[in-house]
């Protein structure tokens, strides 16, 4: 390819919890891909995720599994996609995770690249109350997909990005796939099926390390 037709690479960023990683993760990554033409898409499970955390979370007795469990389960979940890699910058960086740290570390290794961040149209909707919500938009290039339950909608941020540096907010329909990690975690510790929810691969990775299950005494 010439120099003149060389475009920077772009590159997807999904960050979640992934506890467990689910089809709605996947089709979300799949389907940008296409869309915005990505040469790859970079999935981040979080360290420890704020919004989750003490006064944030909305089940304070919920603890978030254990990092490598997550990590290991979107390792499981993407081997099969040549486009999709996982990364550990935020499970190893020490704290609480926020985004736009994330963000800067993956500016840090791929700064000839175009970031893609892609999140579900529930997080777009509380994207100002996220930790230098500005500095996120001058990072990367936000795309918001749909979700069952959800609006998709921006007008809580266009009267805010006008009048700062950012870079381009693309909103994008998704085949909808009516599937949470929540959901998934309550449907294992009540042994009902997560196959077809989430990948095989995590189907069988949540069954061999006993993810989930309800304490013995909990047990009915
Ligand atoms: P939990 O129920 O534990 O919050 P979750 O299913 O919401 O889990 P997260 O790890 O919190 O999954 O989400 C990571 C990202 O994926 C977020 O941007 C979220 O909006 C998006 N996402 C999750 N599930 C879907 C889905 N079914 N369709 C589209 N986007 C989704
Ligand atoms: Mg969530």
């Amino acid at each position: 390819m010439s120099s003149e037709t060389a475009r920077p690479r772009r590159i997807g960023v999904m960050g979640g919890t992934f506890d467990p990683i689910h089809n709605g993760h996947l089709v979300a990554a799949s389907e940008v891909a296409d869309r915005v033409k990505l040469d790859q898409v970079i999935f981040v499970p979080t360290g420890r995720p704020w919004q989750k955390e003490g006064e944030h979370a909305s089940d304070p007795s919920r603890m978030v599994s254990p990092a490598e469990h997550r990590y290991l389960m979107t390792v499981v979940a993407t081997a099969s996609n040549p486009r999709f890699t996982v990364s550990r910058v935020d499970i190893e960086r020490e704290g609480v995770t926020y985004t736009v740290d994330t963000l800067r570390d993956l500016r840090d290794a791929f700064p000839d690249d175009e970031l893609y961040f892609i999140t579900g149209a529930d997080a777009l909707e509380t994207i100002l109350t996220w930790h230098d919500w500005e500095g996120l938009f001058e990072l990367a290039n936000f795309i918001g997909v749909s979700r069952p339950g959800y609006e998709l909608n921006v007008k809580h941020l266009t009267e805010h990005l006008a009048t700062k540096p950012a870079r381009s907010l693309q909103l994008i329909e998704i085949p909808a796939l009516a599937i949470s990690s929540t959901d998934c975690r309550d449907r294992a510790a009540a042994g009902r099926p997560v196959w077809y929810l989430v990948p095989d691969g995590v189907v069988q990775y949540i069954a061999k390390h006993g993810l989930y299950r309800k304490e013995p005494s909990e047990r009915v």
